[in-house]
């Protein structure tokens, strides 16, 4: 009887994103769409990251357009005061297993959208990271599809990970971080040790970031799709390694891209969990064309003063222009007193602005942005690219190793400047991006520009495969989990 209201109904989406900046962002993208093609939407925030967004952007009242969506929030667990920075990505994960996930599941099995209710979930959209949702999409018997929003080649080796122990090549033997990696394949001859996500450098198996990394090896395949925010072009190898692994793929991105290309007008709204500080527009807008260096470290990278003074002597001694993104409580151990060198404080009033939160996919499409130092985020890295953007890559963790690899070496997209911020090597790779070999990158990537806006138009691959995401979620063509 429950089961029989439950296919009776229409289709009905329940998105749950890590709650983060990166993954709120793309998955909000996802959801708009599925509104534009009359799915229903229940999106679920953590309440910290729904009040950040009510704070500092007019979500709720876009989203009134769409009858079809609707937020609802559970607790993280964590303090109020608690930093929610990449260092605490394991206490955000334990406290939701603890707080949040209890209630998630009572809200689909006997609570508002149980397969009894009036408005029963039919599917489920889920972090990649998300392992409990396997058992309960198992028990209301729904599809359950996985969102990967780190990249595919990232991803790639988080599932090779069984076989790098297997083989004895992870935990690496010795210090060289320069030896190549034989056990990814489609990987081979260019990813190195040092390529790899950055907690491969343990040694220690059971080192908790190595044991989630197994636990989602184990649960991705159980689910019925996994959706990639990444175009077939960019990344056909890795997609073509993961069609092995069982469940269909639905690589749809850009997303942020493809959102515009089925909004009929106008555009989207900003997801910004910090607020956006759009007085850099008009000071981007005075700029000339391709002059203007983008800094960003994303949402949960953080540097040390040390780092700082590196990054910032290299900019100034670049003698580029510079907008840079210091996000509050992104610099680590600053004494309160710390003064600014006046050479820098000099400079930066000449040639720099800063701003705590710039509105950043407005930003790398603008005509005067010429390149982008960034901490290589998955969400950067694909607005920089559809921005035709050159970047040089300074990664932090988790798929970022991966992607500036990427970057430097398969896509030729920029310098992968990785493992060090020597201000000395900052100012070398800043004049060969911004000068000595900027005609050759920006043509590069305008062209690499050009197959990503393609592959979201009408008939391109990212295209199709969502249409097919849609049109398989409306007639269940997914077979469902078996208890
Ligand atoms: N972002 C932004 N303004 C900023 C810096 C970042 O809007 O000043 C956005 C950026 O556009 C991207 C997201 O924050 O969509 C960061 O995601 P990413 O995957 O690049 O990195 P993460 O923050 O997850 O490390």
């Amino acid at each position: 009887m429950e089961n029989e209201r439950a296919s009776a109904s229409p289709p009905h989406v329940l998105i749950f994103p890590l709650p983060l900046q990166g993954p709120v962002n793309c998955m909000l993208k996802l959801a708009e769409i599925f509104c534009l093609n009359g799915l229903q939407v229940t999106f679920l925030n953590t309440q910290y990251i729904h009040e950040c967004l009510l704070n500092c952007t007019n979500i709720e009242s876009y989203f009134q357009r769409y009858p079809s969506f609707r937020f609802e929030t559970v607790p993280d667990g964590l303090p109020e005061d608690s930093p929610r920075t990449a260092h605490e990505v394991f206490n955000l994960l334990d406290s939701m297993e603890a707080v949040s996930v209890p209630l998630f599941q009572e809200m689909v099995t006997s609570g508002p959208y149980g397969p009894s209710s009036e408005k029963p979930i039919t599917c489920i959209v889920a972090d990649g990271i998300f392992c409990f949702a396997v058992d309960i999409a198992k028990k209301i018997g729904v599809p359950l599809l996985y969102f990967e929003t780190v990249s595919p080649c990232g991803l790639w080796t988080y599932l090779c990970l069984p076989k790098l122990i297997e083989s004895g090549e992870f935990p690496f033997k010795g210090d060289d971080l320069d030896e190549l990696i034989v056990n990814a394949p489609g990987m081979e001859g260019f990813l190195r040790r040092r390529d790899l996500p950055s907690f491969y450098r343990t040694k220690n198996l059971n080192d908790p970031i190595i044991q989630l990394v197994l636990n989602e090896d184990r649960h991705l395949p159980l689910a019925q799709g996994l959706i990639f925010n990444t175009f077939e072009d960019l990344e056909a190898p890795i997609l073509s390694q993961m069609r092995k692994i069982g469940p269909k793929i639905y690589p749809i991105g850009p997303l942020h891209t493809h959102l515009k290309t089925r909004l009929a007008t106008g555009g989207t709204t900003s997801s910004s969990i910090w607020k956006e500080d759009r007085s850099c527009i008009h000071w981007l807008n005075m700029q000339p064309i391709n002059s203007v260096l983008f800094v960003s470290i994303g949402s949960l990278a953080v540097m040390n003063k040390d780092q700082l003074m590196e990054i910032w002597y290299g900019l100034v001694n670049s003698g580029t222009t510079f907008l840079w993104v210091k996000r509050p409580g992104s610099i680590v151990g600053l004494e309160r007193e710390f003064e600014i060198p006046m050479d820098l404080s000099r400079a930066t009033k000449e040639r720099g602005y800063i701003v705590s939160w710039a509105p950043q996919e407005e930003v790398l499409a603008h005509p005067a942005i010429g390149g982008f130092l960034t901490h290589s985020g998955w969400n950067s890295t694909l607005e920089s690219i559809v921005a035709g953007k050159p970047m040089i890559c300074w990664p932090y963790f988790v798929d970022q190793q991966v992607n500036g690899r990427y970057v430097g070496e398969v896509w030729k997209l920029g310098l992968d400047m990785k493992d060090t911020c020597d201000r000395v090597i900052v100012e070398g790779m800043i004049r060969e991006l911004m000068e000595s070999k900027k005609a050759e990158f920006l043509q590069r990537a305008d062209h690499i520009a050009n197959v990503a806006n393609a592959s979201v138009s009408k008939g391109g691959c990212s295209y199709k495969n969502l249409d097919r995401l849609i049109e398989d979620i409306k007639l269940r063509t997914f077979s469902t989990l078996q208890g």
